[in-house]
C-alpha cells in the first residue's frame, strides 16, 4: 500500500533531483579531507549558519555528541532541558561515552530554558561538584510540540552564557523550521551559538546526514570526536550531494509544511474525541489527545488508520503526533481528515 505517512518528517525519501545529484557526485576520501562534495556541503552549511566551519556527520545524534565531546572534558556538566532530545532520545551518550554529567531543567512551553533557573544551576567552584561547562538548547523543540524560540532569546542566552564563561550548543535538528516560522534567515538564530547541529534528513528530505557547525578550532576537535565515534566516512560525497540540494532547494519551502499542518489541524478540531494541544501546530507538528468520546486508545486508532492507509505517531496512551513534510501533499489533507472522521464518528 502507498501510505500517507504522518509519523515523522524523518520518513521523507530523497527527491528525484537529489537522486540525480547523488549519482553524479564527485567524490574522494573524506577522512583525508579529499571529498569535494562533502567539502562543499560543509562550507555551505557554515556560511548559512554564520560559522567558520562545518562537519558532515551521519546522524543528528552523532552531531550533538561530537559537539559535547568537543566542548567538554570528563567531569564537566551540561545544562539541558528535561524534554531535550539529547536527554531523552540519544541513549545517554554524553554520560556513557563522554563521562559528562547532565543537569536537566524544566523546559518552558516554547521549549526554552529560563535564565534564572540556569543561573541557579551553575555550579560553584567546589571539588565536590562537577564543572558547569555547556548549555544545550533545542530549536524547534521536538518534545515541546515543534515549538520555536525567538531570535531575541538566542541572543540573550548567548550573552548570558558567555558572561559566565559557558558555551552554548544548539540542537537545531529542525532549526530551518524555526527560521521559516519566524520568517528570518537561519543565521539569526544560529550565529549567536558556539555550535549548532542541523538535520538534512528530516523536513529537508535528504536520505542521510546532519551538519555540525562552529569555529575552526572547535570543528577540528569535533572531527576527532567524530572519528572516535566511528563517523569518519570515506566517499561520503554521494550523501553530501543530496544534502547540498536539501539546503539550496528545501529550506525555503518549509513554510508549506507549516501551512499544511495548520489546515489539517483545523479539519481535526471539528472531529469529536480529538482535543488538540493549545497552540498546536507551531510548525510542522500537530499533537492531540483522545478524549473519552473517542472510545478508543491511541494505538487502537493508529491501527484502524493504518488499515485504511494512514500512518500516525503514537506518543502516549491517548496521545497522537502528526508531522507534515515534503511528501505530504495538498490532497492528502482531506483524505486524512475524512479518515479520522470515519473512524471516530
Ligand atoms: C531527530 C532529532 C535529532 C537527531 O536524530 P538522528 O536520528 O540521530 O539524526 C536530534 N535532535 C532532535 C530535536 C531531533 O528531532
Amino acid at each position: 500500500m502507498n501510505y500517507i505517512d504522518l509519523r515523522s518528517d524523518t520518513v521523507t525519501k530523497p527527491t528525484p533531483e537529489m537522486r540525480e545529484a547523488m549519482a553524479a557526485a564527485e567524490v574522494g576520501d573524506d577522512v583525508y579531507g579529499e571529498d569535494p562534495t562533502v567539502n562543499r556541503l560543509q562550507e555551505l552549511s557554515a556560511e548559512k549558519t554564520g560559522h567558520e566551519a562545518g562537519l558532515f556527520v551521519p546522524t543528528g545524534t552523532m552531531g550533538n555528541l561530537s559537539a559535547i565531546l568537543a566542548h567538554c572534558q570528563r567531569g564537566d556538566e551540561v545544562i539541558l532541558g528535561k524534554s531535550a532530545h539529547t536527554y531523552l532520545y540519544e541513549a545517554g551518550g554524553l554520560s556513557v561515552l563522554g563521562g559528562v554529567h547532565s543537569c536537566q531543567l524544566p523546559n518552558q512551553p516554547d521549549g526554552s530554558l529560563a535564565l534564572d533557573e540556569i543561573e541557579a544551576a551553575i555550579r560553584p567552584d567546589d571539588p565536590h561538584q562537577p564543572i558547569t561547562r555547556l548549555i544545550t538548547l533545542e530549536n524547534t523543540h521536538n518534545h515541546c510540540g515543534g515549538t520555536f524560540q525567538t531570535v531575541a532569546y538566542m541572543h540573550n542566552i548567548s550573552e548570558f552564557a558567555h558572561a559566565r564563561g559557558l558555551k552554548v550548543h544548539l540542537d537545531g535538528a529542525r532549526v530551518f523550521n524555526a527560521a521559516a516560522a519566524l520568517n528570518v534567515a537561519v543565521n539569526k538564530l544560529t550565529s549567536p551559538m558556539d555550535s549548532v547541529t542541523f538535520c538534512l534528513s528530516k523536513g529537508l528530505s535528504a536520505p542521510v546526514g546532519s551538519v555540525l557547525c562552529g569555529s575552526k578550532t572547535f570543528i577540528d576537535r569535533a572531527r576527532r570526536a567524530r572519528k572516535i565515534l566511528g563517523g569518519g566516512m570515506r566517499q561520503a560525497g554521494v550523501l553530501a550531494a543530496a544534502g547540498i540540494i536539501a539546503i539550496d532547494k528545501m529550506t525555503s519551502r518549509l513554510g508549506e509544511d507549516h501551512l499544511r499542518a495548520r489546515v489539517l489541524a483545523e479539519g481535526l478540531t471539528k472531529i469529536p474525541g480529538i482535543e488538540l494541544d493549545e497552540g498546536t501546530p507551531a510548525t510542522n507538528m500537530i499533537f492531540f489527545n483522545l478524549t473519552d468520546e473517542a472510545n478508543m486508545l491511541a494505538n487502537q486508532l493508529a491501527k484502524k488508520l493504518k488499515d485504511i492507509g494512514i500512518l500516525v505517531g503514537v506518543d502516549g496512551e491517548r496521545r497522537i503526533r502528526l508531522v507534515t513534510h515534503f511528501w505530504y501533499k495538498e490532497d492528502d489533507v482531506d483524505k486524512t481528515v475524512n479518515a479520522f472522521n470515519t473512524i471516530l464518528k
